[in-house]
């Protein structure tokens, strides 16, 4: 990239707003023993080096292991209580978004939007009640499953069972309609995803997700799935997980997940979700979230449109929380 291309890519990309709708940061911080504050040299992602990537808004996930499926709740509430303590400690720079509005506060006054999302429904522990609480407690997003079963359906390490949303599954669906939560389906079973889109009103999401025509890999959606998530208005995140990206794990690689969703969905149905904190390796370049202006360079000698660059960084997550979370 020449000097006046660099030069051009780092304008847009700070220009533009940028969301990442996935990052396991809550559960990696207490392992590592680090704070969200940072700059810090262990983990991939704090509050610092979002400034640096340019990051606006960042969706925490407050994922339950395997480990705590018999404490499912209890690990949510844990790791919700280390949300609330790392935002407030650091409420000069961040703040915890529940609303459109709040996200324009944190636009306008330079501040990080951080959404608060769940991964693994078995946090609710079968129950709406804990679903509607959770509501209240500023949880505006949830990925239905993990790799296993739980209450509202099977992930995609059940496949073999063929099992789909459970009656609570497609509940829990239409109360987070209902409520103005994102539903999103990286982790469901192929058939859980069909059962979700059949049952939601409102457009889903896939946080953190590829393509399986370039990475035949279940985590990773086939082109009937991205079709049929951008028919409905829904966006899928990219991932920068090495084994979602395929045998060449690289920034070339992320760029040609992009190009192949927006080929199969078009441009209104690609965003990022990194997995910042939630995976051991990383392709060079991407290595923390402070690098996330090479993807906007990457698409920018692609030969994007800066229109269409802006909606992949953040300007279709946008629309979608606007439309569902208001
Ligand atoms: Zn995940």
């Amino acid at each position: 990239m020449t000097f006046k291309g660099a030069v051009m890519a780092e304008t847009l990309h700070y220009d533009s707003i940028v969301v990442d709708s996935h990052c396991d940061t809550l559960t990696a911080m207490p392992d590592e023993g680090r704070c969200l504050a940072g700059p810090s040299a262990k983990g991939q992602l704090d509050l610092s080096r979002l400034k640096k990537g340019g990051v606006n808004v960042q969706f925490f996930s407050a994922f339950i292991d395997p480990d705590y499926k018999l404490t499912a709740l209890h690990r949510a509430l844990e790791l919700i209580d280390l949300f609330y303590r790392e935002i407030e400690g650091n409420n000069n720079v961040v703040l915890h978004a529940k609303s459109m509005l709040d996200i324009e506060e944190a636009l306008s006054s330079d501040k990080i939007a951080a959404f608060l999302s769940i991964e693994g429904g078995e946090a609710l522990e079968g129950s709406l009640g804990i679903l509607r609480l959770m509501y209240r407690l500023g949880v505006r997003s949830i990925t239905l499953t993990w790799n296993g079963r739980n209450e509202l359906g099977d992930g995609v390490g059940e496949e073999k069972t063929g099992g789909g949303l459970t009656r609570l599954g497609e509940e829990a669906v239409v109360e987070m309609n209902r409520l103005g939560m994102l539903v999103d389906v990286s982790h469901l079973s192929e058939n859980g995803f069909w059962d979700v889109l059949s049952v939601s009103r409102q457009p889903v999401i896939a946080s953190h997700s590829n393509c399986r025509a370039l990475c035949n890999h279940p985590r990773n959606l086939n082109d009937q799935q991205i079709k049929a998530l951008a028919n409905q208005g829904g966006v899928m995140g990219i991932t920068f997980v090495p084994d979602f990206l395929g045998d060449n794990p690289s920034i070339a690689q992320v760029l040609a997940h992009i190009d192949h969703a927006i080929a199969v969905g078009g441009p209104d149905c690609v965003g990022i979700g990194s997995d910042f904190d939630g995976t051991g390796s990383l392709p060079t370049g991407l290595e923390d979230c402070s690098r996330l202006p090479a993807i906007t360079s990457g698409l920018l000698e692609r030969g994007y449109s800066e229109n269409a660059i802006k909606k992949v960084l953040g300007g279709n997550f946008m629309r979608v929380i606007g439309q569902v979370i208001k």
